[in-house]
């Protein structure tokens, strides 16, 4: 009974209670993320929470495990003491001001190196045979993804989950890269980084390990490494497309066992995730809320996209029977216009926002003022 009154009143806070009895209708809700530091004093921690809570922000996603994750004592050990640092020292900041918080943690794309010494057969591996464990995929030292299908890295990422859910307090627990690397990056970034996408290539495509062309060729007897286009093949797709979903699921499950809030950030729409990270985000039924990074530039759209690629996913999760909140993830307005970010979202049918970061915010004194008068508004 403890457990399951501490789920509902974890459900209440998020605001899920009303969609359990069937009531769609909720206040729309504003988050931003925010990345977090073990030296993060809390003054400055008192200086952004403050801001956020009189801006009218519900919460933050606080990132306690990123690209380059800090290390505190035994180098060799896998548990996350740097991430539980980070979050110990931000709920109680975050409770005096009445925002929820979530442990925002990077999921398949993992860069601890106690990690890549012990399980360097754990990463992924692309159609030319080199694994993400070696290589420096897009020039980035912290693109290393690991592999879905195998049965330890599902085991250790819980393990992780597990880990955060200890810290007492805490609202929820925010899963962003759970996917695949970028067989295409998003179309406004192909000139920046250099590249040409016009298709699938085999450098970016990933994951062509031996534990996946050996249960693929099990599962429809075709070794993936020879077909000629691998996304003119609808099997090969489907199999990645599960296999994360999958693992997603798995690990939003334990979230909500441990009895917080279980979200993820995912690609900016269901087709668009498919089709550049083999990421089927419909399919993560067990997410409270889902918070597709609606980055319009890096898709070369204007800011109307927000509105579009959010009733996509509404749309979508919709018809897959998923009950999942999805929040659209905004950057920051340059001209501070966040009134007009919250009414596509909310055009779109989106039931929040969340905004990339609220340090973005902080830069400009002035994106204060405008965002509380904007939230201000829709109370
Ligand atoms: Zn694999």
């Amino acid at each position: 009974m403890k457990r399951l009154a501490t789920i509902l009143s974890v459900l209440m806070l998020f605001g899920m209670a009303a969609a359990s009895c069937g009531q769609r209708e909720e206040p729309f809700r504003a988050y931003a993320w925010m990345s977090g530091k073990v030296s993060m004093t809390d003054e400055v921690l008192e200086d952004y929470f403050s801001r956020a809570a009189d801006a009218g922000l519900s919460g933050i996603f606080l990132e306690c495990h990123g690209g380059y994750p800090e290390v505190l004592g035994d180098s060799t050990a896998f548990r996350d003491s740097a991430a539980l640092v980070i979050l110990r020292r931000a709920v109680p900041v975050a409770q005096k001001y009445g925002l929820e918080l979530h442990a925002w943690m990077w999921t398949t794309n993992r860069c601890e190196h106690a990690l890549l010494e012990a399980h360097p057969d754990w990463y992924e591996v692309n159609g030319l045979g080199e694994s993400l464990a070696e290589i420096e995929m897009y020039n980035r030292k912290h693109y290393r993804f690991l592999c879905p299908t195998h049965e330890g890295v599902a085991e250790y990422l819980k393990d992780r989950v597990r880990e955060l859910a200890e810290v007492e307090g805490l609202t929820g627990i925010h899963l962003d890269f759970i996917r695949y690397p970028d067989a295409i990056l998003p179309y406004g970034l192909h000139e920046s980084r250099g590249v040409v996408q016009d298709k699938v290539y085999p450098q970016w495509d990933c994951c062509y390990c031996d534990q996946c062309r050996a249960a693929f060729k099990a599962q429809t007897g075709i070794d993936p490494l020879e077909l000629e286009d691998p996304t003119a093949c609808p099997e090969w797709m489907q199999f990645r497309w599960d296999a994360m979903a999958k693992l997603a699921d798995g690990l939003l499950a334990e979230i909500r066992a441990c009895g917080k809030v279980a979200s993820a950030a995912v690609f900016a729409t269901p087709e668009e995730s498919k089709k550049l990270v083999r990421q089927d985000w419909v399919q993560f039924r067990h997410a409270d809320a889902l918070l597709p990074m609606i980055y319009y530039s890096s898709y070369a759209q204007p800011r109307e996209w927000v509105e579009t690629a959010s009733r996509e996913g509404v749309e979508a999760l919709a018809a897959a029977g998923n009950m999942a909140r999805l929040y659209a993830g905004v950057p920051v307005p340059r001209d501070g216009d966040f009134r007009q970010c919250i009414a596509l979202a909310r055009a779109g049918g989106a039931h929040g926002i969340c905004f990339f970061s609220l340090e973005g915010v902080a830069r400009n004194p002035e994106h204060w003022t405008a965002l509380k008068e904007a939230l201000a508004e829709i109370q």
